[in-house]
């Protein structure tokens, strides 16, 4: 009877240990052996590094691999179904823009600084949605501290067109894990975590949903093309990405080296990506945020490999917070360290662009693929 079982378990142990993982996790950086260190391919935009120094103008091979670049990410209105490798006016526009929204010398031409910032793993929703954009917008917010003294602050959230977000009076949303990813309990906390910093400056609580399929959130690793017209690309380039609300899909590259705790930042290898930074970034869209183009924001587009990055800063609470209000418990202020301005009696004017016709075609386009 004993032998019985011992061979059951055996079987058992065996089919389990040969069912395919389609992520590959780290659970330290101690964990990873040094022939995956040893052999880390090219990140998927390494070859753009050769477009350095290219100017409008001019005509370069393989420029329309760039330009598809920039149109997936949302800085080329009206793109033709077939980019050439000129460097054409549009493009140089859709250079500025992006220089624009990630603070770097507006020049239009392909320097240095912007190829690096160009070449920077990064989420893979759009930072600009349908022609709209204010992920530089500084939108300027006036807190009166006394009749004479006000606090100005400047925020760069934004949110999807329409402002969606999950209805008035929602206080708990459900996380469930694509079942054939067989993650670990070491990997599902770090989803947990991840959704607790949103949670401790809002009003919502997350907790995971006994079926994935009824969850309000569905996370899943998927490489390649996984059904909803934005493939992954293997190591680096795009590391994940997420649907506005209440669509709930969060879906991460399988082909990242994901290290799930520890100091990622002393890893070896140059690809290994942590796992809760880049989740904290996709629950801000879940919950509906766009990009941010302040740098310290979780909501900034891009995040470096080997880069720990988990603290909301002030620019996420102060978005988050606008949607769904704050945690009665939450102590911390969404506008310290700002500048003071000391002008008296005059109020600000808020500039609120908004993601004006953004989302709605997101949206449309999430719904057509759901
Ligand atoms: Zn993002
Ligand atoms: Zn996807």
């Amino acid at each position: 009877m004993r032998l019985h079982f011992l061979a059951l378990a055996i079987c058992l142990s065996l089919s389990l240990s040969s069912t395919r993982v389609s992520a590959r996790f780290f659970p330290n950086i101690t964990a990873i052996p040094p022939s995956v260190i040893n052999n880390a391919p090219p990140g998927a935009w390494e070859s753009f590094n050769n477009f350095t120094g290219c100017r409008p103008g001019e005509k370069y091979d393989g420029l329309n691999k760039l330009k598809k670049y920039f149109d997936h990410f949302g800085y080329i209105p009206n793109a033709p179904s077939n980019f050439t490798d000129d460097f054409d006016d549009e493009f140089e526009e859709a250079v500025k823009k992006y220089q624009k929204n990630f603070n770097l010398n507006v020049t239009g031409e392909l320097d240095e600084n912007t190829l690096q910032q160009i070449m920077k793993p990064r989420c893979g929703v759009a930072d600009i949605i349908n022609g709209t954009t204010t992920m530089n917008s500084g939108k300027e917010n006036t807190t009166s501290a006394s009749n004479s003294t006000h606090f100005h602050t400047v925020s760069h959230y934004t949110f999807f067109e329409g402002k969606p977000r999950w209805p008035e009076g929602t206080q708990e949303l459900t996380y469930g894990f694509l079942p054939d990813n067989q993650l670990t309990d070491q990997v599902k906390s770090v989803f947990a975590t991840a959704f607790d910093r949103w949670a401790e400056v809002t009003t919502l609580t997350f907790s995971e949903a006994s079926s994935y399929y009824t969850a309000d959130i569905r996370i899943g690793f998927y490489t390649g093309d996984h059904g909803d017209g934005e493939p992954f690309d293997g190591v680096l380039g795009t590391l994940a990405h997420a649907f506005s609300p209440t669509n709930g899909r969060f879906h991460l590259d399988g082909d990242e080296e994901w290290v799930v705790s520890g100091d990622v930042t002393q890893s070896e290898l140059s690809s290994a990506v942590d796992l809760e930074s880049v989740a904290v970034h996709e629950i801000g869209h879940l919950l509906g945020l766009g990009h941010s183009s302040d740098l310290d924001a979780i909501m900034y587009p891009t995040i470096s490999s080997r880069t720990r990055k988990v603290e909301l800063n002030n620019d996420d609470i102060s978005g988050i917070q606008e949607l769904y209000g704050s945690n009665p418990n939450y102590t911390g202020s969404s506008t310290t360290s700002q500048e003071r301005d000391f002008s008296h009696g005059h109020h600000l004017t808020v500039v609120g662009h908004r993601w004006g016709l953004a989302t709605f075609l997101f949206l449309g386009f999430a719904f057509l693929i759901f």
